[in-house]
């Protein structure tokens, strides 16, 4: 069993056995027609429960076949141009060789006696995101598993922050005072974080959102003047900088003066947004995140890099101090004096994957501006999508694309009651997902079933986004034919 430890004796069972899983997921890319084959759970599960885990195959080529078998075939494949759902982006090659570097090596970054040369890579990043986002001098952050533990980061923090010497905070005023301001469309992280951090289950204030899905600046002001009043405390306002589901962009300035106004920490929700941090002509949309207290950006979102890698930043280094906690074993006090990094200090996450090995590859071989290119192509094709969408009768689009979602629901022109219309929808993403010609997602808007397009992908054309569409509509005219024609 020696022999599958990887060491200075196995390098060439190591190079082997790596590229025979590498040939295999490249001749998939290479053959993959379909985002998905349309593989059901009940024609899926029998082939992986008939696996007995306690006899295995010993062979990796033998694995690899079966992998094929029970995953490769009916994966979802997010490289594929007509895969449009969620907010997966297919990857960039220097981050997949900077995660096989990743985890081979299995630096862990919690401490720099784990991982040296990873931690200061890990701070150059950090450094270079805070420069871009224009978060001051004494900005730092740290490395997280997405964007859901870099929300609840950043509000521990904000809640910490909002306890002493804050307005309507007296000594032995609990977190029932706290409340936190955050859109309609804002991420649920926000909610499950302020659970976690043991907020009253109504502390998070929900504030509508105009006509594109921004937050309502004027409801925002009235909400935190009556906080004041009723003897609360603003805790944190969450902006989000790119909605998930429909790239809408909160008025960064105007909340960032409203925040100042009130003493309350402003936390920028980016993890979809952060794109624009690197883009080349759409940068100025999210002008005003250089504001915030702290800032959340999801890289596995929109700098085309495998799941995962995000990260929280913060405008003053200082305030990490409430995720630090010191053990003997591992991080003692002294070695704060002594001026040696141990990112855990930062951290909420204990030992700790070298993520940002993948971004610094990526940018070591493409460049920012490479990366913003890329994302700069999907908003572009997002603009091209909405115009077909508005163009076409059989369409309703909602918002147009700040990023790179398009929101749109079918509708027919001989039906009219809105439940037909919301079921045909809701059938139209099935059947697609079912056929595997493309995946969709969907949403509610106003109530009523709306479809969503996701577009992260550079590959994707318009040609693409019209034969999706036209399923789509193929879809729901069908399903309309039988049912509706067949109960009148
Ligand atoms: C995706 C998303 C999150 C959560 O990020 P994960 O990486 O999925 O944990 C938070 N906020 C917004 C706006 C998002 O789009």
């Amino acid at each position: 069993m020696r022999s599958h430890l990887l060491n200075d004796t196995t390098a060439e069972r190591y190079r082997s056995s790596v590229t025979e899983g590498i040939e295999r997921v490249a001749a998939k890319l290479a053959t993959t027609d379909r985002p998905f084959t349309g593989v059901t759970v009940d024609a899926l599960a029998p082939r992986i429960d008939a696996i007995d885990l306690d006899r295995p195959l010993h062979d990796t080529a033998a694995v690899l076949d079966e992998l094929e078998d029970v995953y490769l075939r009916d994966a979802i494949y997010f490289h594929h141009p007509r895969y449009l759902a969620h907010l997966n982006c297919p990857v960039v090659i220097p981050a997949v060789v900077g995660e096989a570097v990743l985890s081979a090596v299995n630096s862990s970054l919690d401490t720099w006696d784990q991982s040296a040369g990873g931690t200061l890579i890990e701070r150059k990043l950090i450094d270079w995101t805070t420069a871009r986002i224009g978060l001051g001098e004494n900005a730092d952050g740290v490395f997280t598993s997405g964007g859901t533990q870099s929300n609840l980061q950043a509000l521990l923090l904000a809640r910490e922050e909002a306890k002493p010497g804050r307005v309507g905070w007296e000594e032995g005023a609990s977190f029932a005072k706290l409340r936190i301001f955050a859109s309609e469309v804002s991420h649920f992280s926000v909610k499950k974080s302020a659970k976690l951090l043991g907020l009253s289950p109504d502390s998070v204030v929900s504030i509508p959102v105009d006509h594109d899905k921004r937050m309502q600046t004027v409801a925002l002001a009235h909400e935190l003047e009556r906080c004041k009043k009723d003897g609360l405390v603003p805790m944190a306002v969450v902006a989000t900088a790119g909605t998930t589901d429909f790239g809408s962009i909160d008025p960064l300035p105007e909340i960032a003066e409203l925040c100042e106004q009130y003493g309350t920490w402003m936390h920028v929700d980016a993890a979809y947004g952060c794109g624009l941090l690197a883009s080349i002509k759409y940068r100025d949309r999210i002008d005003g995140i250089e504001r915030a207290d702290s800032v959340t950006v999801d890289y596995h979102k929109s700098f085309f890099q495998p799941v995962s890698s995000s990260a929280v930043l913060v405008r003053d280094a200082a305030t990490l101090r409430h995720a630090t906690y010191h053990a003997e074993y591992l991080n003692p006090r002294r070695m704060v004096q002594e001026r040696i990094p141990n990112q855990v200090d930062k951290s909420l996450q204990t030992t700790r994957r070298f993520d940002a090995l993948k971004l610094w590859m990526t940018l070591r071989t493409m460049g920012a501006d490479g990366i913003g290119q890329l994302f700069d192509e999907v908003c572009d094709l997002a603009v091209e999508g909405w115009q077909l969408l508005a163009a076409d009768p059989r369409f309703d689009v909602v918002v147009q694309p700040s990023l790179s979602t398009l929101v749109f629901r079918y509708i027919p022109a001989a039906v009219t009651d809105p439940a037909d219309i919301d079921r045909a929808n809701l059938y139209a993403r099935k059947a697609l997902f079912a056929s595997g010609d493309a995946v969709v997602a969907g949403t509610k808007v106003g109530g009523r079933h709306y479809l969503k397009f996701t577009l992260l992908n550079p590959e994707t054309q318009a040609s693409d986004i019209a034969a999706v569409l036209d399923l789509i509509a193929g879809h729901a005219e069908q399903y309309l034919g039988e049912t509706v024609v067949r109960a009148s």
